[in-house]
């Protein structure tokens, strides 16, 4: 054993539970076992035609260089045109940031906007990254509990209940990975009346990552349509391509935001990542660009949105499992809480989640790193005969256990 230690801060920092789970289910596979794997958060589609032409061409047309750190100027005034018009008011380059994945957008928004002491207020259940990130920043997350009677969404007296001078960020996150929620037009006005009457120096980060993936009636909103506009300049919106374009493994996010953010956002990636891989950029701007796309993309939705209703029908039957309709993204919010704790087989939810993926070969994330126990996290973003496989599997696997 080394003398040497690592740092306090990597010592507090938790293992992302997605990416351990699907790691775990990778490694099953990897023994030869026939692993249903329905914990990753990634379409299982390849990227659209024009992505990958993008990609080869850039590779066979000479030297791949460093891209500049704040991303290629033709990337930026894409995004800066996209984000235009989804936002209704005009971007400029400079507005922008490209990053490796919407994730380290977040990382270096985090890192950009807070010191410690600061708080960040983040709706539960949440993204299993929030709050290490916040972490990491030399902050402290506060969280907004919602319940599945409420829809999953913050009812703006808690969101107040949780607001302060020493707020930094508040975190809004529509739809919602892991639930599925989504915000309307006048729960976003509530929540913004909320901040500016309580937060009054909090940036507002929307991650829009699932904007695109929405199902049924529901739309996304853009927070700048239901804000007022003095709040509207504390607003940052990240996205990327991971999801729309089942691009995760190309690594590109981006977000908007008022320029000297963007400078002291790059300054950090300046001296950390450096410009997000140029091969990625060129496939990123094939993607938001390219006009074959839409068609692929409409196709993978069209995928998606038969996949969530085929996991509502597969789970419709199984005792002690319920779940909202999602308004978008990919995941089944299941409550599975009669067959956790006392009286029951298993503990908790991490227990069941454990079993179910060693015992039943189903991989599902508890619900625990999401701040709610007592839940597991579906991710239909998979083919629909696994869908229907590993349902009767849990099916199956649930009935043989006693309730609480
Ligand atoms: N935000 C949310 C809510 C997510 O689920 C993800 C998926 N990992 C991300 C951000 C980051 O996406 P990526 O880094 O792949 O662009
Ligand atoms: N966002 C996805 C998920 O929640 C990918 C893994 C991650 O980055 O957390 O499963």
């Amino acid at each position: 054993m080394t003398e040497a230690p690592i740092s306090d801060r990597a010592a507090a920092i938790k293992p992302s539970a997605t990416l351990a789970v699907s790691g775990r289910a990778g490694q099953l596979r990897a023994q030869g076992k026939k692993v249903l794997n329905f914990a990753a958060g990634e379409p299982d589609f390849s990227p659209p035609t024009a992505v990958r032409k993008a990609v080869a061409d850039a590779v066979h047309a000479g030297p791949v260089k460093y891209a500049p750190v704040p991303g290629t100027p033709a990337l930026r005034d894409a995004v800066a045109e996209l984000m235009s018009t989804v936002h209704g008011r005009s971007f400029s380059r400079n507005e922008v940031l490209v990053s490796c994945g919407a994730k380290h957008s977040l990382a270096n928004l985090f890192l950009a906007t807070c010191n410690p002491g600061d708080e960040v207020v983040v709706p539960s259940p949440y993204w299993v990254s929030y709050p290490d990130m916040a972490g990491l920043a030399g902050a402290t997350a506060k969280f907004v509990p919602t319940t599945r009677a409420d829809g999953w969404r913050m009812r703006p007296e808690a969101l107040a209940a949780q607001l302060s001078e020493r707020t930094r960020i508040v975190v809004l996150n529509s739809p919602s990975n892991p639930t599925g929620a989504g915000y309307r037009e006048d729960d976003l006005q509530a929540l913004g009346e909320v901040i500016e009457a309580r937060a009054p120096r909090a940036w507002v980060i929307c991650d829009d990552i699932y904007r695109d993936l929405v199902y049924g009636d529901f739309s996304h909103v853009s927070a700048f349509k239901a804000f007022s506009e003095s709040l509207g300049s504390r607003v940052i919106i990240v996205d990327g391509v991971s999801k729309t374009f089942a691009m995760t493994g190309f690594r590109i996010g981006y977000f908007v935001a008022p320029a000297p953010l963007v400078s002291a956002a790059s300054r950090i990636q300046s001296q950390t990542t450096s410009g997000a891989a140029t091969l990625s950029q060129a496939a990123a701007l094939a993607a938001l660009t390219d006009p074959s796309v839409p068609a692929e993309v409409a196709a993978m939705k069209e995928a998606f949105t038969r996949r969530r209703q085929l996991v509502l029908d597969g789970l419709d039957p199984i005792p002690g499992a319920e779940a909202l309709p999602p308004d978008g993204a990919f995941y089944m919010f299941v409550d599975v809480s009669p067959h956790t704790g006392p009286g029951a087989r298993h503990a908790d939810d991490i227990e069941l989640a454990t079993w179910l993926l060693e015992e039943k070969l189903v991989a599902t994330v508890p619900g625990t790193p999401f701040g709610a126990p007592g839940h597991l996290r579906m991710s239909y973003a998979t083919d629909d005969a696994s869908l229907t496989d590993g349902l009767s599997r849990i099916g199956d696997a649930l009935s043989s256990l006693p309730t609480a």
